[in-house]
């Protein structure tokens, strides 16, 4: 039994909404959800228009960044009903960058209660459009006021929903990767591999001078050796090495990605071989020369499969299967989203049906 109270709008401002050119994250839901954490516990689950927060000057997030979000999608699917994909992938994971973060931890049970609740209130906001869907934005932040640095002892947990088209404005085309020389995105033992807010701001820099020198997003080197590859932009990395497919081990700097375990999954049950290793940019650009090199993708929730066209990295150039989508990352997009839309049957128990 949901004890989530429920307070509705009076007139939905969905009408307001061109569903046919939407962008990512740019229009909301006509409700939230949020709740509580007082004096140990979650507290006053509710349901409420979507609108404005109060907070005072003097609250802790604002000033030390103890916040943590996920972020998922619901699909619309031809028969009526709604899918989400691996939906307790990213409640798992949630716990574990609250753990790092020292924020509690949040039940399973009501996580998926509040989402559920909200999405069949919102149903009318999940687009129809195939590689359209509705992005679930769940976060949780410290709510005291103090400006001491400690942990914070009340927080506040809230989904927002968003309807949303492609990620990139290239869509399923390939994207092009800057390597920054000076700067790093995460160290072992540091936060990498929690989903918390300060990473994005960190990258937000290195990420527009990127922008500025006409790529689409970087390449991420790790942070002790600045040699071996993490990430890219805010996706996991795969790289095709002849008939082989590489990507970064999960060894504390990188986010383990939902996108990333389906792949490897998708692709040993095709008969791949597939190692989860450290990965140089000297050997990448070593398997580019000798013409081994025969694709890179990046893989996340918001973008699925992002094709990778070119890499830069000092004054080297990497063209990759000449700037071409290759059939690896043309296969696992069209099977990902294939099973997230329903088309394709669900042989690994990925799909929650709401
Ligand atoms: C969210 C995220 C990913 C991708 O994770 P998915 O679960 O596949 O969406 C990869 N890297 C970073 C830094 C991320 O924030």
């Amino acid at each position: 039994m949901s004890n989530i109270s429920i307070k509705t709008i009076n007139k939905s401002h969905i009408d307001e909404v061109d569903f046919d050119n939407l962008g990512f994250g740019e229009v909301f839901s006509d409700h939230m959800f949020s709740m509580d954490y007082e004096n140990g516990e979650w507290i006053n689950p509710r349901i409420e228009p979507y609108g404005n927060i109060e907070f005072e000057p003097a609250m802790c997030t604002l000033h030390y960044a103890q916040s943590v979000f996920e972020g998922l999608k619901a699909f619309h699917v031809n028969d009526g009903s709604i899918n989400l994909f691996r939906p307790e992938m990213n409640l798992e994971r949630m716990n574990r960058s609250n753990d790092r973060m020292c924020i509690p931890r949040i039940d399973i049970d009501m996580f998926f209660d509040a989402m559920t609740t909200l999405i069949k209130l919102e149903r009318n906001w999940i687009p129809d459009k195939k590689g359209y869907s509705l992005y679930i934005r769940p976060f949780v932040f410290g709510t005291e006021n103090f400006l001491g640095v400690h942990p914070s002892n009340t927080y506040r947990f809230m989904i927002i929903l968003s309807p949303v088209g492609a990620y990139y404005k290239e869509g399923f085309n390939p994207v092009s990767l800057l390597v920054p020389e000076e700067y790093v995105r995460a160290v072992k033992g540091g936060v990498g591999e929690a989903k918390t807010s300060g990473n994005y701001a960190a990258s937000l820099l290195p990420a527009e001078i990127a922008q500025k020198r006409g790529y689409t997003q970087v390449l991420w080197l790790d942070g002790v050796e600045h040699k071996y590859i993490d990430e890219v932009g805010t996706m996991n990395i795969f790289f095709v090495i002849d008939d082989e497919l590489v990507t970064p081990p999960l060894e504390g700097s990188i986010l383990g990605g939902i996108t990333r375990d389906s792949t490897i999954h998708l692709a040993r049950d095709w008969g791949m071989k597939v190692y989860e290793r450290r990965i140089s940019i000297d050997e990448i650009i070593e398997r580019s020369k000798e013409d081994r090199l025969k694709g890179a993708f990046g893989t996340g929730t918001a973008a699925v499969i992002s094709p990778v066209g070119e890499i830069r990295y000092k004054d080297i150039t990497l063209n990759i299967n000449d700037g071409e989508i290759g059939p690896i990352a043309r296969r696992l997009y069209d099977e990902i989203t294939g099973i997230q839309y329903g088309e394709k049957p669900d042989r690994y128990g990925w799909i929650y049906k709401i």
